[in-house]
């Protein structure tokens, strides 16, 4: 089966197409002309429909299943900051570089070593069935300074639960393991059944 994903975003569709290995799972971009989403949803899931919903539209054949994930990290010493801010923290044309580089900013002027943080993934799945959702979580702590080049986005300062490294430090296994995606993908499998 071919799961057309909502996404452009490398790390998200690398990490997808390594949990969901039993389809065959694309970016959206190789399969229409790719355009751009405006994700001005309320909420994780909402963004993460609009998006399957958006791309699913788009496409031709009502057979296929778009998948999105609309995901990011809050931090609940910063009111829950970035929350579904997360990929324009640092502006609308914000890098992943200059929004971890505002987070490990905004966690420095408070003098903040460490602190609680979770990520969360909504997983939205468009299919001619409907549209469904899920989500996962992980728990742990940032920390103001960047350790390991794993993962992506806020990866290098984010320190999982149970563990004592950075997600940029530890093995692709543990994200593949216990990350907020994973989690949310193990739920939106069994959708897909
Ligand atoms: P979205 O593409 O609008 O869902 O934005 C998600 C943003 O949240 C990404 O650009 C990353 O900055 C951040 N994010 C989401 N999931 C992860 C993750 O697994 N690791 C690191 N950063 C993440």
């Amino acid at each position: 089966m071919k799961i057309i994903l909502a996404t452009s975003n490398k790390g998200k569709v690398k990490e997808i197409q390594k949990s969901f290995d039993m389809f065959e799972v694309v970016p959206f971009s190789e399969v229409i002309k790719p355009f751009e989403i405006v994700e001005d949803g309320d909420s994780f899931k909402e963004n993460a429909i609009i998006k399957a919903k958006a791309v699913y539209d788009a496409m031709e054949d009502k057979n296929s299943i778009v998948l999105s994930d609309d995901s990011g990290i809050s931090v609940p010493i910063l009111s829950n900051e970035p929350g579904i801010k997360s990929a324009r923290y640092a502006g609308a044309n914000a890098t992943a570089k200059g929004n971890l580089h505002k987070l490990i900013n905004e966690l420095k002027k408070r003098d903040i070593k460490k602190t609680p943080a979770f990520y969360t993934a909504a997983i939205a799945l468009a299919t001619k069935e409907g549209i469904f959702s899920v989500h996962g979580w992980m728990y742990g702590e940032v920390i103001d300074e960047q350790r390991g080049e794993n993962g992506f986005g806020y990866d290098p300062i984010f320190i999982p639960d149970g563990f004592d490294k950075t997600l940029g430090e530890l093995d692709e296994s543990i994200k593949k393991e216990f990350s907020h995606r994973s989690k949310a993908l193990r739920l939106a499998k069994r959708l897909i059944g």
